[in-house]
């Protein structure tokens, strides 16, 4: 049985990623901290084609739910197989302006998040000698931009974590990988306003476009299911941004 945990998908990258795998055959548990509605929406779509999907609220910057969120997966669905750490967060700051709450907060969240999460569900993969992590890290994960630095700074450290992940696990047939995607078009973006997303879409990025959720889902799914010889690398889903 494949059985995928992505966390923050009631929306976003996360929601088309939970699509993916569904149609792919794999059981899902949709995480969500605070759409309940949506993760809701989302999973009674997918029940009604057929698909086995869990929704769990958890905090992934807390260890304990995410634990007690591994535990109900495995009696529901089956031990996790694929764990994709979507799940972040992002706000724009001068460095000079960033709190240092929100320094801890973001860490917690799209670091502390894959940390907390990896942890819980690798005793299971060790025990198989199988197992897929696909992390997301992004275009400021290996580039930096002004007004990015805590953001960027927990990306790159994605990217670290999943290399030197990869390199400890890949004797225990278990891959880690992450995706980067530039600017893809959910509501993390939508704050900087459609004018400067434009303008980034005609002005800065080859493709002369955003991408799509669907785009960053297709190639988590890919890194899953067909790069069965690819770890600790990191996929640039980026329009040609960073080229
Ligand atoms: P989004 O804001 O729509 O989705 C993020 C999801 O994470 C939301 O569902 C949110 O509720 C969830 N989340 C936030 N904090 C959480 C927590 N503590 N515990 C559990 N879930 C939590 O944005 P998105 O664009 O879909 O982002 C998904 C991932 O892609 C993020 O890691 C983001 O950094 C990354 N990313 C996005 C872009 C982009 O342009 N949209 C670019 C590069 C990387």
């Amino acid at each position: 049985m494949k059985v995928a945990l992505i966390t923050g998908s009631s929306r976003g990258i996360g929601a088309a990623t939970a699509r993916e795998l569904a149609a792919a055959g794999y059981a899902v548990c949709i995480n969500y901290i605070e759409r309940e509605d949506k993760a809701e929406e989302l999973a009674a779509a997918l029940r009604a084609e057929g698909h086995a999907v869990l929704t769990h609220r958890a905090d992934v910057a807390d260890a304990a739910a995410v634990r007690e969120m591994v535990r109900r997966v495995e009696r529901e669905l089956g031990a996790v197989t694929l764990l994709v750490n979507n799940a972040g967060i992002a706000e724009q700051h001068l460095f000079q302006d960033i709190s240092p709450e929100w320094w801890q907060r973001i860490f917690a969240v799209n670091l502390g998040g894959c940390f907390n999460c990896t942890q819980a569900v690798l005793p299971h993969m060790l025990h198989e000698h199988a197992g897929c992590i696909v992390n997301v890290s992004s275009i400021w994960g290996s580039h930096g931009a002004s007004c990015e630095v805590a953001y960027s700074s927990t990306k790159h450290a994605i990217i670290g974590l999943t290399r030197s992940l990869a390199a400890e696990l890949a004797p225990s047939n278990i891959r880690v990988n992450c995706v980067a995607p530039g600017v893809i078009d959910t509501d993390m973006v939508k704050v900087l306003g459609q004018e400067t997303l434009d303008s980034l879409a005609h002005e800065v990025i080859p493709m002369g476009r955003l991408g799509t959720p669907e785009e960053i889902a297709r190639a988590i799914r890919f890194l899953a299911d067909e790069a069965s010889y690819t770890t600790g690398q990191v996929l640039g889903c980026d329009g040609g941004f960073i080229i």
